[in-house]
């Protein structure tokens, strides 16, 4: 019995598995017949397979075709699993040596005519395939090329067609170029956001925010409405450095079980979700199929949460895993999976309910209990997390000052993002942040860890913010100066 053997691979959370396809031809009446645990999807496919084979002539199958999809206890789903059937099943069923496929994988939807459609989770699947030594040629469908550009592997080839495939497969043929697409399609769902040389005045709020992109610090702006926080935030957009070649894929992994490309576009993303939306699209959910949340989305990018308090209670504290680590666990019943959230914060909130208690300009109309209620909605834990804090206040006769352009501050941050990563800081390094200080901020420091009652967590905030205001002003050693800067900036240890 002759066994035609190749390879495709499926989703297992968030991550590609690989899958081994054998198949082997018996005597008994023409069928395809699958096992492995395939789902609905798989099963339908067999009737695809077989009218695209039929369509390009091939009188098949001809006795039963038994295709087993390992590893077995996997449940297989996606309908991406056509194409390697496909090249099996006309193996298996002798029209050619199973020998030309054994080292070859596929990915792929076929349409009744044997046209390849373009295959959902790509990334994850196709790194599970270039991750194994045996595998020689990947074929997949033209449509997906934005996503595998991204890896940039000569073992990647592009099918338009069933057709293509076979002739590249079993009679050694080239596969004729394709054309490239264009790889600057502007983002969907992003919309065009102001540049900061369009928020008027506020300085210093200009200067808190580049602080807050340059060292990834969350940022908490509090303010009555009409105070310039959410125009502030959506400015934050034209300071975001382009991602790079590793966070291109990152990225791209994320959004792929979107069904969305963001592939060659280098657009950091930003996410800035309503306050109404579920603990599922925030954080993350589905049970069968995993769906990245807003966390995720906002991966390499950043989050703008407007009216912070509105969020659900687990919204808000779900955002502490991420903010503490860069990744957020979503608990399933068999197993718990890792999603990548390394994201900037904004958040922004109004005083109260009606958005002017300690206004100059209006009078605040909620009652003190409104008001306490409203604000004990942000705890301790989550404010500890914010290391920058800002009261903003509308200001009537703004002077336009001379500012820098938002390019020029996009290039001061990334290379303090670049400095930061060099100093290898990004996370922990408590010892290796102090040997950063000169000797009277050092002094200082000392004072506050023996005299004030902030956390242990909060003091190393503190730290962390003077370093990213020395970086910004090109030193690598704190002063007593960016130590009360990053002081005044903390955030209050309560809202009541
Ligand atoms: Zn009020």
């Amino acid at each position: 019995m002759m066994i035609s053997k190749t390879f495709s691979s499926c989703l297992d959370g968030f991550d590609g598995q690989l899958v081994v396809l054998e198949a082997s031809r018996q005597n008994s009446l023409p069928q395809i017949h699958i096992t492995g645990l395939p789902g609905t999807v798989v099963q339908e496919s067999r009737e695809r397979v077989k009218a695209s084979l039929n369509h390009l002539g091939f009188d098949t199958p001809s006795k039963k075709i038994l295709i087993h999809l390992s590893p077995a206890e996997t449940k297989k789903t996606g309908s991406h699993f056509d194409f390697a059937i496909a090249m099996n099943v006309l193996s298996a069923d002798g029209f050619f040596p199973p020998k030309k496929i054994e080292k070859c994988a596929f990915l792929g939807e076929l349409t009744l005519s044997g046209e390849l459609r373009p295959v959902s989770h790509f990334i994850p699947l196709l790194e599970a395939l270039l991750k194994h030594p045996t595998i020689e040629k990947i074929l997949v469908p033209c449509d997906n090329q934005l996503e595998s550009g991204l890896f940039r592997s000569d073992k990647v080839f592009h099918c338009r067609d069933l057709k293509e495939a076979i002739r590249f497969c079993f009679y050694d043929e080239p596969i004729l170029s394709v054309p490239q697409a264009n790889q600057h399609h502007p983002p969907k769902n992003q919309p065009l956001f102001p540049f900061i040389e369009q928020v008027v005045g506020q300085e210093y709020a200009k200067r808190v925010l580049t602080i807050a992109l340059a060292g990834c610090h969350p940022l908490l702006l509090e303010g009555p409405p009409g105070s310039g926080k959410t125009l502030l935030s959506h400015s934050a957009a034209s300071l975001l450095p382009s991602l790079n070649d590793e966070e291109l894929v990152e990225v791209s992994r994320v959004y792929s079980f979107f069904g969305e490309q963001r592939e060659g576009n280098r657009i950091a993303p930003f996410r800035s979700p309503h306050h109404s939306i579920s603990s599922a699209a925030f954080l993350g959910g589905g049970s069968s199929q995993v769906m990245p949340g807003e966390l995720s989305l906002a991966h390499r990018g950043l989050l703008f949460l407007d009216e912070l308090p509105e969020f659900r209670r687990d919204a808000i504290e779900g955002l502490r895993e991420p903010l503490q680590s860069g990744e957020i666990h979503l608990h399933r019943v068999s197993k718990s999976i890792l999603l990548p959230a390394r994201f900037s914060l904004i958040a922004a909130m109004n005083p109260c309910p009606c958005g002017y208690s300690n206004s100059n300009h209006e009078r605040c109309s909620c009652s003190s209990e409104a008001i306490r209620s409203y604000r004990k909605k942000i705890s301790g834990p989550i404010l500890d997390r914010f290391p920058l804090y800002l009261w903003m206040e509308t200001s009537w006769n703004q002077k336009q000052e001379s500012t820098n352009t938002s390019s020029e501050t996009r290039q001061l941050i990334e290379a303090t993002r670049k400095k930061l990563r060099e100093l290898g800081l990004s996370g922990g390094g408590w010892l290796r942040l102090k040997a950063h200080l000169d000797l009277p901020s050092s002094q200082l420091l000392s004072k506050w860890e023996t005299k004030s009652r902030a956390s242990f967590r909060r003091i190393e905030n503190i730290l962390r913010v003077s370093l990213t205001t020395a970086l910004l002003d090109k030193r690598d050693i704190i002063s007593k100066t960016d130590l009360e800067e990053a002081w005044a900036l903390r955030s209050p240890e309560s809202l009541i």
